[in-house]
């Protein structure tokens, strides 16, 4: 499997050019795709056309950045002008952007070949990716499994090699999670580094863009490639984006003696002992390159899990309004009247996930439970993030299991929406700070399955977060693994 600077070297050496690279990727796809079913379409002609233009551009001595020619995955809630982009929901099945994302463009002034749109939850609620209007999509390291989610396309397409990297999106663990669970590198920028615009909305102040990849410096270029302020954004910020790379040393206390704290409120009930142990082997394995452990206690953490499933689905009862069968997308048949047309093409477009949220958050934001629900939740936050600030002072990364589980069986955890909920008991908090986490692979349990470990840095650290994640990465060899398909 190679990575961004193998298929980089190769281009610019000419040993092979980015149409080889690319029919590569699309033979694999179509190889795998049978089993996995990681992509909602495949953009084959458009792949081969932006790969020769990367080779146009080689052949005429123009210097290419990191990204030319490098296969991605997009996760199908980002709009791609006139390519389908269905949010992996039968009310947006077909919808057909009339623009582009910043973060698709970005990519593709960049060169960047996108070989394909990835399954997803429905508007990316979900934890394994079962909740797509459309498919399926199974775990490389057992096909019985699910790959996490909501961005469990994106996360299967690059643990099965076929693309180098891809996009997700990640609200309250959609994108760490799913990596954990597939064993690859996912990371949570934070809020406002990556522009949202063009982006699905599902809760607007907690999803942000962010990175899968098989390898922290691969993640590291992809983020670079992304990242930056954005006018069309809002909620973009107005910081420079440095060289994501500069930061990736082997020698973790290259700079200073590093600072990791351990969340001790992470190693309680419902997480699995042997990811636990691994967590902790990782613990060692940060102490044994030299850095200070501190325990650090988080204890509003504990309380992320009912603020998010307040907050997250207030703010999708919001923004999901706009799907009325009126401006685009689904519209259900032979209505009566207007109001029926409202109400079936909602009733018959969402699914039930999706229903069961605009049914609580609307409930959350009505008047008489506001103050009750939603204005609570908004203070819980803040406390939330006044413990993080608080660790920070102390420590320079943060780490805890990013999940308490390895991958679950398709369908074990359907009819249960609040033990699916759980999945995210450890990613929700980072969301809600704004922090940027990343997972990374960290050991195998008795199946074989991947272990993720999760970093949080403060905010806009994520030199720190990749450093720490770079060292950890080269001193052991967990992401040397390949699924066997
Ligand atoms: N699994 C969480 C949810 O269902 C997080 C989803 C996400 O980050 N998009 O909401």
């Amino acid at each position: 499997m190679a990575s961004i600077r193998d298929l980089h070297q190769q281009l610019v050496s000419k040993e092979r050019s980015a149409v080889e690279i690319a029919e590569e990727s699309l033979a694999q796809i179509q190889a795998l795709e049978p089993k996995l079913r990681s992509f909602l379409m495949v953009t084959g002609d458009r792949a081969l056309e932006q790969a020769r233009r990367v080779d146009d551009q080689i052949a005429a001595g123009e210097a290419i950045g990191w990204m030319a020619g490098i296969p991605t995955g997009i996760k199908d809630n980002m709009c791609t002008q006139g390519i389908r982009t269905t949010c992996g929901s039968k009310i947006l099945q077909n919808f057909v952007p009339p623009y582009e994302s910043t973060v698709t463009h970005k990519l593709a002034t960049a060169g960047a070949v996108m070989v394909g749109k990835t399954n997803l939850d429905e508007f990316a609620m979900g934890s394994s990716t079962e909740n797509s209007a459309y498919q399926v999509t199974a775990n490389p390291w057992d096909l019985e499994r699910v790959p996490g989610g909501s961005s469990g396309g994106s996360a299967a397409a690059v643990a099965a090699d076929e693309c180098t990297v891809a996009l997700g999106s990640d609200t309250g663990g959609s994108i760490r999670q799913p990596a954990a669970l597939c064993g690859v590198v996912g990371l949570k920028p934070t809020y406002g580094l990556v522009s949202r615009y063009g982006l699905v909305a599902y809760a607007s102040s907690l999803d942000q863009i962010g990175p899968f990849a098989r390898s922290v410096e691969d993640a590291a270029i992809l983020l670079g490639a992304i990242a930056g302020y954005d006018p069309q954004d809002s909620t973009s910020l107005k910081v420079e984006v440095p060289d994501y790379l500069s930061f990736l040393n082997p020698n973790l206390n290259a700079q200073k003696k590093f600072r990791v704290g351990i969340i001790q409120e992470t190693f309680g009930e419902g997480l699995d002992a042997i990811v636990g142990d691994a967590v902790m082997a990782a613990v060692d394995q940060f102490k044994a390159m030299g850095a200070e452990i501190v325990n650090i206690s988080c204890p509003q953490f504990r309380y992320g899990l009912p603020t998010y499933y307040i907050l997250a689905p207030s703010e999708a009862s919001a923004n999901l309004a706009r799907y009325d069968g009126v401006k685009y997308g689904y519209r259900s048949e032979q209505p009566d009247n207007l109001m029926s047309m409202y109400t079936q093409t909602r009733a018959q477009g969402f699914g039930a996930e999706v229903k069961r949220r605009i049914m609580i958050g609307t409930y959350t934001l009505s008047a008489g439970y506001y103050d009750a629900y939603y204005l609570k939740a908004q203070k819980v936050r803040t406390l939330i993030k006044q413990d993080f600030e608080q660790a920070f002072e102390q420590v320079d990364v943060l780490v805890c299991p990013t999940t308490p589980t390895t991958a679950f069986k398709a369908g074990e955890k359907t009819d249960d929406p609040l033990s699916m909920y759980l999945s995210d008991l450890m990613t929700i908090p980072v969301n809600l700070a704004g922090l940027p986490g990343l997972s990374l692979p960290c050991g195998f349990d008795a199946q074989g399955l991947p272990i993720g470990l999760q970093i949080v840095g403060n905010v806009l650290r994520e030199d720190l977060v990749l450093q720490a994640a770079y060292a950890y990465e080269q001193a052991t060899e967990w992401h040397l693994r390949t699924p066997s398909l």
